[in-house]
C-alpha cells in the first residue's frame, strides 16, 4: 500500500494520496442506484443533476464545456489557496484558545489540502474528464476516504471524516462568488436534488432550467409539494437521507408518478423511462381532446371541476383542461414570490387578471394563508418564530392580527369583484367568532369602497374552508353562516390525525383514507346538504383518483385540483354510476383502517377506469 498511512501521525493519516492515475473507478460507469420517495408532481425528468447540500453548499452538473475547462483549473487553484489560508487561521485560533491537542488537527487538515498530489489529480481529473473543479475535488476526496474507511484499524478508519471536512471546506470555497440563485448558473437544464425546498424557493423555480426536483424531506400535501404540480415540474420528496448517494452522479432521472429517482440509470433503465414519459405524452394527448366534454357520471349527474391555482399562468392551463372555474386561488404565492406585500392595485391586477381569463366562470379566492410552511420573512412569518408554527399564528388568525394586510387584500378582491363571478374563501377558520370578525371586516371594507364609489359585486358569496376539525365538528352551525364550503383535506388530515403533512418521518401515517378522516368528511357533506349550500374539496385528495368514487358516494359535487389532474379525473367521472359511488362511499365508512378502505377503492377504482376508457357511445 502507497497511502501514506504508515505510522501514527494524524497528519500521514489523512494525507490524500494515491490517487495517480485519474482514470480509477470514479470514472468508471457508476452503479444505478434506486431512492425511493413520494410522488408529488407527475411526469419524468431525467437530466443532469445540481445536488444542493444541507448547509445550502451547491454543487453544479458534474460535466462542464471543453472550454470552460481552464477556467475550472483556475477555480480550483483559487480555492485550494483560500481554504489553506482558511485552514491556517482555524489553526492559530485553536493553537490560542483551545491548545495543541485540537490545533494539531486542524494543522493536519491544513497540510492535506496543501499536499501537491491533491491538486495534481483532481487537475488532471478536470482536464481528462471535463468536470466542475468541486467534483473533481469530491472524487479525489471520496476515493480516498472510502479507502480510509475499508482499512481494519479503527484509528486510520476514523480518519475518513477528516477527509470529509476539508471535501467541505474546499467545495465551500468553490460556491463562493457563484451567482446568488442556483438556477442561475445551470448552464444546460437540469434536475436538482437538495435536502428540502420551501414552498417560496420553489415558487422561483423556473421549470425551463430545473426539470425536476427531488429532496430528502418533505410530505405529500406540503406546500412545496403544491407548487410543483403548479409549475408542472416533475418531483419527490421524502427520500430520507439521499444527497451522499447523489453527489458524484451523472444522470439521473425524477419519476414523479413512481415517486423514484434513480442516479445513474443503466441503458435499459433509462430506456424505460424514456418510453414511460412519451406514452404519458401521448395519454395526455388523448385526454386533451376530451376536455370538451361534460363531467357528467353514468346516471348524468353533473359534476364540478375546478381548478386550484397558485400563480396567474396557471389560470391559461385551468382552460387549457376544461376546468368550470377556479375553485381555490391561494393567494398568498403572490406574497411569497416578492420581497415585499403586494400593493392593494398589485393584488387586483392578479385577481382581474384570473377573473379576465375565467369569462365569467366562477373565481374562488382564497385569502391569505401564510404561515407553517410558507414563510415570508418581510411580515415575520419565518422559520423558528413559533416553536409549532402549523398550530401558531397562520393564515386566517395571521390576517385578523394583521387586520392592515386584511383590508389591503379585501379591497384588492372586492375590486375585482365587480368584473365577474368573484367568491371569497377564508382559510383554517377554527371557531364562529373568527368567522364573524373576518365577516364584519369584509362588511366594512364594502362599505368603504361604496362610499368611495367604487364598483364590486353586491352579496359576493362568502366560504369557509372546512380544514380544522372544530369547524368539521361544528359544520352545521357554521353552515348557517356562509355561502359555500370547501374541504381542505391536506390540513385537515393534517390536524384529524395529528401527523405534519411535511414531515416525511412520519409521511407513512398521513392518509386522506383514515376512517377518521372519510367521518368528518361525510358529516361535513350532510352539514352542508342539510342547509342547502354548495360543499366541495379541493385538497389534494380532491384531485387523487382513488378517492374520485368515494367523494361523489359521500354526496361531494364538486372538486377543485391542480389544473393538470382535471382530464383523467374527468374520464373517471364519465365511467362512475352514482348508485355504485354511493355503496363503496357506505361501505367505506363502515371499515376500520386506512389499509381497508384503500384496498377497497382500488378495486372500486378498476372496473371505473375501464368503463371510462371505453369509447363513448
Ligand atoms: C388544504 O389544506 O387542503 C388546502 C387546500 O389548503 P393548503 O393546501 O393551501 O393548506
Ligand atoms: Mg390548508
Amino acid at each position: 500500500m502507497t497511502l501514506g498511512v504508515e505510522g501514527s501521525s494524524l497528519n500521514r493519516g489523512v494525507r490524500p494520496h494515491e490517487s495517480p492515475t485519474p482514470g480509477d473507478s470514479a470514472a468508471s460507469e457508476p452503479a444505478e442506484q434506486v431512492l425511493r420517495g413520494i410522488g408529488v408532481s407527475p411526469g419524468i425528468a431525467i437530466g443532469p443533476v445540481m445536488v444542493l447540500d444541507r448547509r445550502g453548499l451547491r454543487l453544479p452538473p458534474r460535466r462542464v464545456a471543453p472550454e470552460a475547462v481552464p477556467g475550472e483549473i483556475a477555480r480550483l487553484e483559487a480555492a485550494l489557496a483560500a481554504a489553506a489560508a482558511e485552514g491556517a487561521e482555524a489553526e492559530a485560533e485553536a493553537r490560542s484558545r483551545l491548545g495543541r491537542q485540537y490545533a494539531d488537527i486542524l494543522a493536519a487538515h491544513a497540510a492535506m489540502i496543501q499536499d501537491p498530489q491533491l491538486k495534481a489529480d483532481a487537475h488532471a481529473r478536470i482536464e481528462r474528464l471535463q468536470i466542475s473543479a468541486e467534483h473533481a475535488v469530491i472524487e479525489v476526496l471520496e476515493a480516498h476516504a472510502s479507502r480510509l474507511e475499508n482499512l481494519s484499524d479503527s484509528h486510520l478508519a476514523a480518519r475518513a471524516a477528516d477527509v470529509r471536512d476539508i471535501e467541505a471546506r474546499i467545495v465551500a470555497q468553490l460556491a463562493g462568488g457563484r451567482p446568488a440563485s442556483f438556477q442561475d448558473e445551470l448552464e444546460t437544464p437540469s434536475l436538482v436534488l437538495t435536502h428540502d425546498l420551501t414552498p417560496s424557493d420553489a415558487a422561483q423555480l423556473d421549470p425551463t432550467r430545473v426539470l425536476g426536483f427531488a429532496t430528502e424531506a418533505g410530505g405529500r400535501a406540503s406546500h412545496t409539494a403544491i407548487v410543483a404540480a403548479a409549475l408542472e415540474i416533475p418531483a419527490v420528496v421524502g427520500l430520507g437521507p439521499a444527497l451522499d448517494h447523489a453527489r458524484s452522479t451523472r444522470l439521473a432521472i425524477v419519476d414523479g408518478e413512481q415517486g423514484v429517482v434513480i442516479l445513474d440509470p443503466s441503458p435499459e433503465t433509462l430506456a424505460r423511462h424514456r418510453a414511460a414519459a412519451e406514452e404519458r405524452t401521448a395519454r395526455y394527448r388523448t385526454l386533451s381532446a376530451e376536455t370538451g366534454l361534460p363531467a357528467t357520471t353514468v346516471d348524468d349527474v353533473e359534476i364540478g371541476l375546478y381548478a386550484n391555482i397558485e400563480f396567474i399562468d396557471e389560470a391559461a392551463a385551468s382552460r387549457k383542461w376544461g376546468a368550470a372555474g377556479v375553485g381555490l386561488f391561494r393567494t398568498e404565492f403572490l406574497y411569497l414570490r416578492s420581497p415585499a406585500p403586494p400593493s392593494e392595485d398589485e393584488q387586483f391586477a392578479a385577481y382581474a387578471e384570473a377573473v379576465q381569463t375565467q369569462e365569467g366562470r366562477p373565481v374562488v379566492i382564497r385569502t391569505l394563508d401564510l404561515g407553517a410552511d410558507k414563510l415570508a420573512p418581510h411580515l415575520g412569518v419565518d422559520a423558528g418564530v413559533e416553536a409549532n408554527p402549523a398550530l401558531g399564528l397562520r393564515s386566517l388568525r395571521f390576517s385578523l392580527r394583521r387586520p392592515e394586510l386584511f383590508r389591503t387584500q379585501l379591497r384588492a378582491i372586492l375590486r375585482a369583484s365587480a368584473l365577474g363571478d368573484v367568491r371569497v374563501l377564508l382559510p383554517l377558520v377554527t371557531t364562529l367568532n373568527e368567522l364573524r370578525q373576518a365577516r364584519a371586516i369584509l362588511d366594512e371594507v364594502a362599505a368603504e369602497l361604496r362610499a368611495e364609489g367604487r364598483p364590486l359585486r353586491e352579496a359576493l358569496p362568502l366560504g369557509l374552508m372546512v380544514e380544522v376539525p372544530a369547524a368539521a365538528i361544528m359544520a352545521d352551525r357554521f353552515a348557517k353562516e356562509v355561502d359555500f364550503f370547501s374541504i381542505g383535506t391536506n390540513d385537515l388530515i393534517q390536524y384529524a390525525l395529528a401527523v405534519d403533512r411535511t414531515n416525511e418521518t412520519v409521511a407513512d401515517l398521513y392518509s386522506a383514507a383514515d376512517p377518521a378522516v372519510l367521518r368528518l368528511i361525510a358529516g361535513v357533506v350532510e352539514a352542508a346538504s342539510a342547509q342547502g349550500i354548495p360543499c366541495g374539496v379541493c385538497g389534494s385528495m380532491g384531485g387523487e383518483l382513488l378517492f374520485t368514487i368515494l367523494l361523489l358516494g359521500l354526496g361531494v359535487r364538486e372538486l377543485s385540483m391542480p389544473p393538470h389532474q382535471l382530464p383523467e379525473v374527468r374520464r373517471l367521472i364519465r365511467g362512475v354510476r352514482l348508485e355504485q359511488a354511493r355503496a363503496v362511499a357506505a361501505e367505506a365508512l363502515r371499515l376500520d383502517t386506512a389499509a381497508e378502505v384503500v384496498a377497497l377503492l382500488e378495486s372500486a377504482l378498476r372496473p371505473a377506469e375501464t368503463a371510462a376508457a371505453a369509447p363513448a357511445g
